[in-house]
């Protein structure tokens, strides 16, 4: 082993990803991943959202995970909020059926997968390899050597069946890609904090030959979330045969119950009417599971020559399955920032506090979205004491205005949802979440309102990153109370825009304008319905102020917007009785 440009502890989502990019931006970099296991082998947490497809797709490994044969995820069904009734959470609304493996483009392009962690993460570390990186599996880090706040050097020796001494690697940047265990971030001590009273344990098997609940098209389907009085059940097809079934409960509830988890397993799955059916021909793995799955952050991001990235990072409650988006999109950002620190393109301190404050902010904003779903759910009928100190403790009170407000402390406009979002969910969605959740259907004021002003004057003017295909960009951006405005994707083409028009008509004739001849009409039609939902989200973080004038026409919005969430019309649940 020799001197490295950058060196990796651990080859998950995190640690691939990060040194796959920075081979593909920057073939000449030296760039070590440090893996304990051998892969192929079994990880939880398989459920993907749509962000990742654009993450695979840059790296150029979107293709190579698509002939895997993963299940696509459409979206997913729920039981959860306040009604017990199933209903669905649509990533494409009207998948049409298409021969596999496709190409990454149409309705693709808003899908996801559902992905058997021993396959993926083999898939992700091989091409890190292609693109240049030295792997090294079953290679331990044993020891962070430091100085002060500088790392000195990684101790790595192989795990077993090999009695060579441990050997110091050294590099100009480390990586803590480590995961759970975070070796590099303990080593340097530093310190965790949850923002939150949700502490979760899951249970968890894999299953052989259970059904699914539904097929939409040629390998699509939607994951199960299923809430039970006590806890919730995650059910995700991984292949055609393989599917993953876990039970999520309060800790405290667990201590409580006296019982252990495999019986507690076996009554929940039992317990769902669904769930019990579509296992009642279906062989267990046999290998139960249990972990913590407690939500946490980390006080410090980065040091002087090191970086944390993915869940050594910070962890956010698996009912949003953003794990592996927030570990690859960290990852990305990450090899970017490594790149463009060395290019000297822009100052080295601005570039690290960019990627140190994103990290944090999208954790604690996803803990923040966590929080509001379990506070919301009221099919958690005994745990509504939990419910309320989650809700209590999160400042978050059940009136539906209220937690919609609080839910927007931080604000609406987000880069990840393509403008105007919360945790990468888009806003339209968020709002129709908000329905099912806490019961709250407010009207939309683009749909109320003719008239809308910008209002910049009081914010400050700043410079954020923006990552691009292997650069970072320095992008005009505001902030004000704690809410932060940048002008990319959809906000980045409205807000040039309402410098020069107030009236609705002529905003989205301006924003139509610039697409004049480019993008099918689909992609237009899309577009043009992110940047309804970046105007209200303006209006709702104070950015525009909107109006109404009677002589004016008011627009229709789009019919898309609201097709994303509604009751589940394709699944036919078994009556309770029929299930031993
Ligand atoms: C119950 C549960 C359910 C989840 N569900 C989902 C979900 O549905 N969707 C989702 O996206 N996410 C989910 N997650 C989260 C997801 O699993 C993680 O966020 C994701 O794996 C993080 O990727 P990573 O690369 O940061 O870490 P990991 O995937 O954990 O990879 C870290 C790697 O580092 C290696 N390593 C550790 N220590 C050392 C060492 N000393 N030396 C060398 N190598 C080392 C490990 O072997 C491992 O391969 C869930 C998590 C839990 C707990």
């Amino acid at each position: 082993m020799q001197q490295y440009d950058v060196a990796i502890i651990g080859g998950g989502p995190a640690g691939s990803t990060c040194a796959g990019f920075l081979r593909k931006y920057n073939p000449s970099l030296k760039v070590a991943v440090f893996e304990r296991e051998r892969f192929p082998r079994d990880h939880v947490g398989e459920s993907q959202l749509p962000v990742i497809s654009h993450v695979l797709h840059e790296l150029g490994v979107w293709e190579k995970i698509e002939r895997a044969n993963f299940p696509i995820k459409v979206g997913a069904t729920y039981r959860w909020g306040c009604t017990d009734e199933l209903w669905d959470f649509l990533f494409v609304p009207n998948f049409v059926d298409e021969p596999r493996p496709a190409q990454y483009g149409g309705q693709r392009l808003s899908t996801a997968f559902q992905v058997d962690r021993a396959v993926y993460d083999k898939i992700l570390l091989d091409h890190a390899r292609e693109l240049g990186a030295d792997v090294f599996e079953e290679t331990r880090v044993l020891e962070v050597l430091r100085e002060g706040d500088r790392v000195e050097g990684l101790r790595v020796a192989p795990v077993s069946g090999d009695d060579r001494e441990p050997e110091v690697v050294r590099a100009r940047y480390y990586v803590d890609a480590s995961g759970h265990p975070g070796i590099l971030r303990r080593a340097m001590g530093v310190q965790t904090e949850e923002p939150t009273s949700l502490q979760n344990i899951a249970i968890w098997d894999y299953w052989q030959n259970a059904e699914w609940a539904v097929s939409v098209g040629t390998g699509g389907t939607r994951v199960l979330v299923m809430s039970l009085g006590y806890g919730w059940i995650w059910f995700i097809p991984l292949s055609p045969t393989r599917t993953s079934i876990g039970l999520i409960l309060p800790a405290e509830y667990y201590k409580q119950s006296g019982k252990r988890p495999e019986e507690l397993y076996r009554e929940a799955l039992s317990e769902d009417p669904l769930i019990a059916s579509l296992i009642a021909s279906a062989e267990r793995e046999g290998n139960l599971a249990t972990t913590k799955d407690w939500s946490f952050v980390a006080e410090r991001m980065l040091g002087e020559n090191w970086f944390l990235c993915g869940e050594s990072a910070g962890f956010a409650d698996p009912i949003l399955a953003a794990g592996m988006s927030l570990a690859q999109l960290a990852a990305r950002e990450l090899a970017v920032t490594i790149i463009e620190t060395d290019r000297g393109r822009h100052p080295k301190q601005w570039l690290l506090n960019e990627y140190a404050e994103r990290q944090d902010r999208r954790i604690r904003q996803h803990i923040r979205f966590a929080d509001y779903w379990y506070a919301g759910n009221g099919c958690f009928t005994d745990l509504k004491e939990f419910t309320r100190e989650i809700a209590h403790d999160a400042g978050l009170e059940m009136d539906a205005e209220q937690a919609w407000q609080w839910l927007g402390t931080g604000g609406f406009i987000e880069e990840d949802a393509g403008g105007a979002g919360i945790a990468g969910f888009s806003f339209g969605t968020v709002r129709s979440l908000n329905r099912l959740l806490i019961n709250s259907d407010q009207e939309w004021s683009v749909a109320n309102a003719n008239l809308f002003t910008l209002k910049l004057e009081d914010a400050r003017r700043i410079v954020r990153a923006v990552y691009t295909e292997g650069r970072v960009e320095a992008v005009e951006s505001y902030e004000k109370d704690g809410k932060r405005l940048t002008l990319t994707g959809a906000a980045g083409t409205l807000i040039p825009v309402l410098r020069r028009e107030v009236q609705i008509d002529r905003i989205m004739a301006g924003v139509l304008q610039q697409f004049a001849g480019a993008g099918t009409r689909d992609q237009v039609e899309h577009y043009l319905q992110l940047c309804y939902e970046c105007l209200e989200a303006l209006v709702a973080d104070g950015w525009v102020k909107a109006r109404r004038s009677k002589n004016l026409p008011l627009i229709e919005m789009p019919v898309a917007l609201n097709r994303v969430v509604g009751m589940n019309q394709d699944i036919k649940e078994p009556a309770h009785e029929a299930v031993s």
